[in-house]
């Protein structure tokens, strides 16, 4: 029984590739980026379960899906198990499956041996606050797209370069906590601030890094 640590799983996502997707959040990064929004994705030792669990958790989800999108926290500091969760996911899948790393490709080619063919698209290397960020599904544009199958380059290739609308999804969770997925501009943020603000008296937005609320993820 393989062991995992997730910070959340959703369905559907619109806005981490193509389709309506399953999201997939890993919990623990050692790379911790300066200016993540994802800071609380960091520490390691939550969310502890089995990939079992996490593939029984989304099983009704995954007929329905245009794909997967796994993300963080960093996926690749678990390596054993995102193997694990890829294998056990791909037969029930008929859709393609986007990874993202915060590490550059070099340094996790090692792993990717064990996960030939289960990765179309690879997002890699870190975010970089002072980079641009125009580039489709990526939060800077140091970030690499790799596509590692046919199927990647044929539904994935027109992310490689194209500058990308910052779109992301808001959602409330059952504990009343608002979060998002997707990729949010560095002035997202504050925007949504005003725009609720407004729109909705009572309702208050707060981005602090140590504790982020609203709470995305790429
Ligand atoms: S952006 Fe990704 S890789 Fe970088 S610290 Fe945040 S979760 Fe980790």
């Amino acid at each position: 029984m393989t062991g995992i640590e997730i910070s959340r799983m959703h369905f559907p996502v619109t806005t981490l590739g193509p389709g309506s997707r399953i999201g997939i959040w890993f919990q623990g990064c050692s790379i911790r980026c300066p200016g993540c929004i994802s800071a609380d994705t960091w520490a390691v030792g939550r969310g502890r379960t089995t990939v079992s669990e996490v593939v029984r958790g989304i099983m009704p989800w995954l007929v329905r899906a245009d794909g997967l999108t796994i993300s963080g926290g960093e996926p690749f500091d678990q390596p054993e198990a995102l193997a694990a969760l890829l294998k056990e996911t791909r037969s029930h899948l008929d859709g393609n499956v986007l990874v993202y790393s915060g590490h550059p490709l070099e340094y996790i080619e090692k792993h990717l041996s064990a996960m030939d063919g289960l990765i179309d698209a690879l997002i890699t290397d870190p975010f970089v606050m002072s980079e641009t960020d125009r580039l489709a599904l990526r939060g800077s544009d140091n970030q690499r797209l790799h596509l590692l199958t046919e199927r990647g380059c044929r539904e994935f290739s027109h992310f490689m370069k194209e500058p990308g609308p910052r779109r992301f999804d808001v959602m409330l969770d059952a504990e009343g906590e608002v979060w998002m997925a997707g990729i949010p501009g560095r002035t997202d943020f504050e925007n949504l601030r005003k725009v609720l603000g407004k729109q909705l008296q009572t309702f208050t937005v707060t981005q602090d890094r140590s504790n982020p609320r609203p709470r995305a993820q790429r």
